[in-house]
């Protein structure tokens, strides 16, 4: 399988120029060095109707291109199973009815880091299980056998995080994001994943989980996110942020590119032209300030 690298957004409204801005990041971090760049549409949750349709027209408009049809992750839910059952099969899962309220208060294990699963449902005997299954359905949690974890991240350098008994299926039964994404990547032979520096935190977890299915642990590019003139993370309510809303007040989808390359110190005028002169080394470390340009003042 040719190696490959992705986008992979959850199709839960329009993207947003921090969101194009990644998309854009990981493409020059797959066309430069040399591999395919596929598309994942995460829509297991918080999936809109329509937004994924927006979302593959703005990545094309500002000239994001893949290679193979995409992939949606409500059409693997077999493969997930699969997963989920060979690690059940090695002992490695266990049954988990804790609410959200009750692992908030459960007194935290001596040691575990802040955040951390209590593990209150680890050591549940059969019987136990028996009487808690008649009141609330199970979420599937991973029988971590360590609490943290290292990855190295080519803009970030080593980076050891948490590693906790996570979610593997939610007790709705629909499979967690952490589960899905290691799966994915695997099967889908992406061996390089960019994406927002906010899910390095998770990362650590899917490099444990991806080594105890037997899976290679991609290369790691955690790029900087997008920010509003409050140093808060970009969102929709940040005035005119998506290209749809830019369109409304005169500033196209190329002008909106152009801004996200030179942002990255990048020529300007197209992927292609900064694919050229783009290295990792030499993009910018902090977040950036979005701050939306008059119409008629962001081009050239
Ligand atoms: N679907 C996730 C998001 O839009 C990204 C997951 C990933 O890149 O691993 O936040």
């Amino acid at each position: 399988m040719t190696s490959a690298g992705r986008f992979a957004p959850s199709p839960s409204g329009e993207l947003h120029v921090g969101n194009l801005r990644t998309a854009i990041l990981a493409w020059l971090f797959a066309r430069s060095t040399g591999r395919n760049f596929l598309l994942r549409v995460e829509d297991l949750d918080r999936a809109r109707s329509g937004a994924e349709a927006e979302q593959l027209r703005d990545l094309h408009a500002v000239g994001v291109t893949w290679d193979a049809a995409v992939v949606r992750q409500t059409e693997r839910t077999r493969l997930y199973a699969a997963a989920i059952d060979s690690l059940t099969a090695e002992g490695r899962t266990y049954e988990c009815f804790c609410t959200r309220r009750e692992i908030q208060e459960a007194p935290s294990a001596p040691h575990a880091p802040q955040g951390a699963y209590p593990g209150t449902c680890r050591r549940l005997s059969e019987a136990e299980r028996e009487i808690r299954r008649v009141s609330r359905p199970a979420s599937i949690r991973l029988r971590a056998d360590v609490s943290e974890w290292a990855v190295e991240d080519q803009l970030q350098g080593s980076y050891t995080g948490v590693v906790d008994d996570f979610v593997l299926r939610r007790n709705d039964g629909v499979t967690a994001y952490n589960l899905a994404v290691v799966v994915d990547d695997a099967a889908q032979g992406i061996d390089q994943v960019v994406r927002g520096d906010d899910l390095l935190p998770s990362t650590p977890r899917q490099a444990y989980l991806a080594t105890l299915l037997g899976l290679p642990v991609p290369e790691y590019a955690h790029v900087p996110l997008v920010v509003n003139h409050d140093g808060a993370r970009l969102a929709k309510r940040d005035g005119a942020v998506t290209l749809g809303d830019l369109a409304a007040v005169g500033i196209a989808a190329g002008t909106v590119r152009d801004i996200i390359l030179r942002s990255l110190g990048l020529p300007a005028g197209s992927l292609e032209t900064a694919l050229a002169a783009f290295h990792p080394e030499g993009l910018p470390r902090d977040p950036w300030v979005w701050i939306t340009p008059k119409a008629g003042t962001a081009s050239g």
